[in-house]
């Protein structure tokens, strides 16, 4: 049994602790990097280009934490073995993985194509388990590791002009468990996060849609669209050791959303 003596504001904290990000220099992911950042952990940010690598660079140096970048596609040939190789020589170790990178394509379902299907699967439901199956590799040689996925309100709902949204978001939340489960011995924890309708690019165009935007808006009991920054408190409990015993769990940060 744990003492509870035992417990103190050092149980949220990374410091030392290396965590590869996906997606970590925009949107919301550079939201997830700078919280790690600021607790003390050595991010990777991993993307196709350096968009908003700079800001996370100088961020990092008026932070506890340091920042390293890798330009890799997730989802090409061979990509997760190259972000373990990559983070092995900048951070050293593994100890937290955040599957951030996505992406939606909209369409009605006469026109949705299937290239856009393959797209978005790919990126959203493909490259995690690839990337998370070569991560836990090494997390299990040092028995111990924390796997955060991103999922969505599409986790849970219907979009009926997002299907591989929907579907991937979904899988995420299987995903998770599946994972969660085969890699508890291993002292590996693998949860999830379902922000719900943040302020970001990504929504935009569904904020800038008044019909849209109203009926949403009347869903969230909290009564406001989030603010990136709400979802920086989960990200480190989930990626710290006060989180230890929990595992397989989709947290919805959504202000209610899901309560109506
Ligand atoms: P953005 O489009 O703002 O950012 C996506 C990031 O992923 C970018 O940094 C992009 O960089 C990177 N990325 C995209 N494709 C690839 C790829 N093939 N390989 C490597 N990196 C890639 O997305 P958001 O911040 O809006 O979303 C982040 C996550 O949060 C997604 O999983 C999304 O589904 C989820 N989410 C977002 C919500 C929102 O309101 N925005 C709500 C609920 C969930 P680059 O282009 O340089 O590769």
């Amino acid at each position: 049994m744990g003492d509870v003596v035992m417990f103190s504001l050092n149980s949220f904290s990374l410091k030392g602790k290396n965590a590869i990000i996906t997606g970590g220099a925009t949107g919301l992911g550079e939201y997830y990097t700078k919280a790690m950042l600021t607790v003390g952990a050595n991010v990777m940010v991993v993307s196709r280009t350096e968009k908003g690598w700079d800001q996370i660079r100088k961020f990092a140096d008026q932070h506890d934490g340091k920042a390293s970048f890798l330009s890799q596609d997730v989802t090409a040939d061979g990509a997760a073995d190259k972000i373990v190789a990559a983070a092995l020589e900048q951070l050293g170790s593994i100890d937290i993985l955040v599957n951030n990178a996505g992406m939606q394509l909209r369409n009605n379902w006469r026109d949705f194509q299937d290239a856009d299907w393959r797209k978005v699967i790919n990126l959203n439901l493909n490259a995690v388990y690839y990337l998370s199956h070569a991560v836990a590799k090494e997390m299990a040689k040092q028995h111990s590791g924390k796997i955060i996925n991103i999922g969505s309100m599409q986790s849970y709902r219907a979009g009926k002009f997002i299907f591989p949204y929907t579907a991937s978001k979904h899988g995420i939340v299987g995903l998770t468990k599946a994972y969660a489960d085969a890699l508890a011995p291993e002292n590996i924890q693998v949860n999830a996060i379902a922000p719900g309708y943040i302020n970001t690019p990504m929504t935009k165009a569904l904020q800038e849609d008044p019909v849209r935007s109203k009926e949403i808006l009347e869903h969230i009991p909290a009564g406001h669209w989030a603010d990136p920054s709400e979802l920086m408190g989960v990200a480190v409990f989930l990626a710290s050791d006060a989180a230890n015993y929990i595992t397989g769990v989709t947290i919805p940060v959504d202000g209610g959303y899901l309560l109506r």
